[in-house]
Formats: structure tokens, sequence, C-alpha cells
């Protein structure tokens, strides 16, 4: 990989597929020779071009693609309305959001719009530490996470349009499904807003600590062997953190081992036993934190919605859970008999689990794909015992689950490490926490 010297603009995919879109400029913007004056605006698909007007309907312009260009780059912005976040997730909604930087609009196929923001990466990380979580947060917590979102991001880029993107799709036909998502390297843009890739909820959320994190860490980024690293983050890993052949590919990555997050070390969980007492139990933990008052501090608004995420529990009924599994997998496996776990990560992660139907029986992995499955959006993770309840035969009436965690648990544990700055830790120690062997290195 070629090691950057020099900021980069990267390309953000804000809004996709929708067949118009309503914004408005907060300071005056080019469009080539037009000069576009603060106001409202609309665009919409005709045919094979994009119209462009203003709110009151008068046309502006037509055309395939429409690049907005600010005049005086660092104090125009835009914003953009119906931004859909969490897409899929259970804190899906839309939102008003305000940018800065250039507005590109375009339509790979007729009736779906893009938009797409150029932004300076420095400006977009700011943005990105601010909304994947608070704001008001330690410092020392807000520079690691600057530093792992940069990482992650340089990494991406840097491989972009290899075969390391790849995922693997979900085939239902077959009697063992194991799938995972690459990053399914987005074709008109360098990565999307959402939790897909990393949250960039534009510049509403940025405060003078977000500010103060992004400068104090320009340019640095964690290396391993010379390679900017792969730096993964998910919300909450439960208690110890998941390597990342669990959720991806089977390709070892040495930084991305599994680790307890406490200040004691603990061993992997290795036994369906050893899963059972961890999960069941409530272990100490930099992301154990029983203080609602801290967690209302270091999570976004929406996200304090989520209340059990260290330890949480569902029940699925039999008959919802048979309507979900054919709505989510096309199959319907008849009454559900068992929910069989055969193969978990060190963290408790199931990435292979079987379920054993009356009328179907498959295997299911990897620890996303039994997640999507199991839930109207997704499970909190796939870190759960099955209980199943109400037994009449071999058909139980229905299944809990006891679960641990949030996200994937790979790399750095987001409330860990928010959990670790609360606790006086550095940026540093952070870091080195959750990336082991890793170290720090400044490219710009
Ligand atoms: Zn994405
Ligand atoms: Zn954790």
């Amino acid at each position: 990989m070629s090691i950057r010297n020099k900021e980069p603009i990267i390309n953000v995919g804000l809004i996709e597929d929708v067949p118009e879109i309503s914004f408005e400029l907060l300071g005056e913007f080019h469009l080539e020779n037009i000069v576009l004056k603060p106001g409202a605006y609309r665009v919409f698909c005709e045919g094979e071009l994009l119209c462009l007007t203003i709110a009151d309907g008068a046309r502006i312009h037509r055309a395939s693609s429409l690049q907005l260009l600010p005049s005086v780059p660092e104090s125009a912005l835009f914003t953009l309305h119906e931004v859909k976040i969490g897409k899929l997730f259970h804190w899906e909604r839309s939102l008003v959001q305000k940018f800065k930087g250039a507005l590109h609009l375009m339509m790979p196929s007729p009736g779906h719009i893009i938009a797409i923001n150029s932004i300076k990466l420095e400006t977009y990380l700011a943005s990105v530490i601010s909304s994947e979580m608070s704001p008001e947060n330690r410092i020392e917590f807000l520079k690691a996470h600057c530093i792992c979102s940069r990482s992650w991001l340089l990494n991406q880029l840097g491989r972009k349009d290899t075969e390391q993107t790849a995922g693997h799709k979900a085939d239902y036909t077959a009697a063992e499904v194991i799938s995972w998502t690459g990053r399914e390297a987005h074709r008109d843009f360098d990565v999307c807003a959402d939790d897909h890739c990393q949250r960039y909820q534009g510049l509403g959320r940025i405060n003078a600590a977000a500010e103060e994190a992004m400068k104090e860490t320009r340019g640095q980024v964690l290396v391993h062997n010379g390679e900017i690293c792969d730096a993964r983050y998910s919300k909450c890993c439960g208690g110890i953190t998941e390597k990342f052949s669990v959720a991806w590919d089977d390709t070892p990555v040495p930084y991305l081992e599994s680790t307890a997050d406490a200040q004691v070390p603990s061993p992997p969980l290795m036994s369906e036993g050893d899963a059972r007492q961890f999960i069941m139990s409530r272990p100490s933990a930099y992301c154990n934190i029983e203080d609602k008052t801290v967690i209302k501090k270091i999570l976004p608004d929406f996200d304090c919605e989520t209340k059990d995420f260290f330890r949480w529990r569902i029940d699925l009924p039999q008959e919802e859970l048979r309507a979900l599994l054919l709505s989510k997998t096309g199959v319907d496996f008849g009454e559900i008999r068992a929910l069989v776990p055969l193969e978990r990560g060190p963290s408790g992660r199931l990435f292979k689990m079987n379920v054993c139907g009356s009328q179907q029986e498959k295997i299911i992995g990897k620890e996303l794909e039994i997640r999507r499955i199991l839930s109207p959006t997704h499970l909190l993770s796939s870190a759960f015992i099955v209980e199943p309840y109400g037994s009449a035969g071999e058909v139980p009436a229905g299944f809990t689950l006891h679960g641990a965690g949030w996200g994937h648990g790979v790399g750095l544990c987001q409330i860990g490490a928010a959990g670790m700055a609360e606790q006086g830790k550095t940026c540093e120690e952070i870091l080195s926490h959750y990336f082991k062997g890793a170290h720090l290195t400044t490219l710009y």
C-alpha cells in the first residue's frame, strides 16, 4: 500500500436511490457557469437527465450529473432533507443534516438519484466521531476514535477494487449458508454515510472537543507491518472482543485478535459451557457500565434508546420465529424444533448455528447473517444462549435468547474505549489495548 502524505478529499454517499432530493444552500455555490444563490432547491429525474429547479419550480439546469461547488469553500454549507440513518437497524430514522464542501448529484440509472459530498478527510472525521459516539466524551476517547476511523478509512481506500472487498452472499438453496459482507465497494463514491461504512451525520453534531480531537491527531494512523490498519470497531463487545474471522473472511489479522475488555486478562471462551457461564453473568469489563448518567454522556441520543446492550434477552415465539425465518431467508423451515449453537468465536459470538425445523434444516453463518435472520431488523449480537420454553413434544412454544454485546465485537469496543477514557486512560493506552501490536504514525 502506498502511504499517503497529503490530506485526501473523500466522496461520501449521503443519499442513494431516491427519485428526488430537496436541499438548501446556505451560501453561494456555482454549477458550471451558473451562480446559485442561497435558498431552497429541488432536483428530480426527467428521463435520462437530472433537472434542477428552485423551490417554487423555476428551472435552472438539466444535465446527466450536477456538480455544485461552494464559491467560498471554507464557509458555504448546505442542508439535505430526509437523510436516512441506521438503515435496516432498529434505530433507523430520517434527519435533516448540514454539510460543508461540494455537493455532487448523479443518476446511475433512470429514477435513482445519488447525492455525494466531497469533503476534506479531517472535517469528515470530526463529524464521524460525533455521529458514532457523543462529542461529550473524554478527549482521550475522541482522539482514539478519530485515529481508529481515519485508519479504517485510509485502509479501505487503499484496497479499493481489490478482491479483498468481496463478501460472500447468502444462498438459501444450499444446506450450509455461510455468508459475510465485504465492503461492497460503493461504485460511485468512497464511503456511505451510514453504519455500513461509518456514520457521518453532517456538521450539526460537531463540538469544540471533537474539533480538538481531530486537530490533535491530524494525519495519525495505526500501522502494522508498514501497512495502515483495518481498524474495525463496534458498539459493545460484551466483555471480550471478537476476532476478525468470526465476522468476515478467514484471513488472520494479527491486530484484530480477541482480548478481554477488562483490566484483568481472562482466557477466550472455548466451550459451550464457558459461553453459557460468561453470557449469563455480568463480568467486570470496560464496557460493563452500570451508571446511566455515564451512558448518557458517551452515547449519541438515538443510541441511548437501546437500553440493555451489555446483557440482553429477547423472546421468539414459535409462530413469529417461523414467519421471520421465512421472510428473511425465503425458506419455510416448518415448526422450529431447535436453534443449535455449532461454533463460537472467543467472545461467545456464534458464527455457525443449526436451524432445525420440521421441514428444513440448515447451518447458518457468519455472525451478521445469524443476527439478520433472527430479528425483523438485526439482533444486537450473535453472542447468545438459546433456551427453549413451553415444550409440547418436540416443538417448543418459543425460544428465549440471552445475549451479550452490541455489534460484531471486532477491534475497538466503542463503549469500552469510552469507559477506559472515563477511568483516565490515554488515547495511546486505549488503542494499544484493542489493536495489539499496531503502532502510531503520522502521514501528513
Ligand atoms: Zn458503506
Ligand atoms: Zn467491550
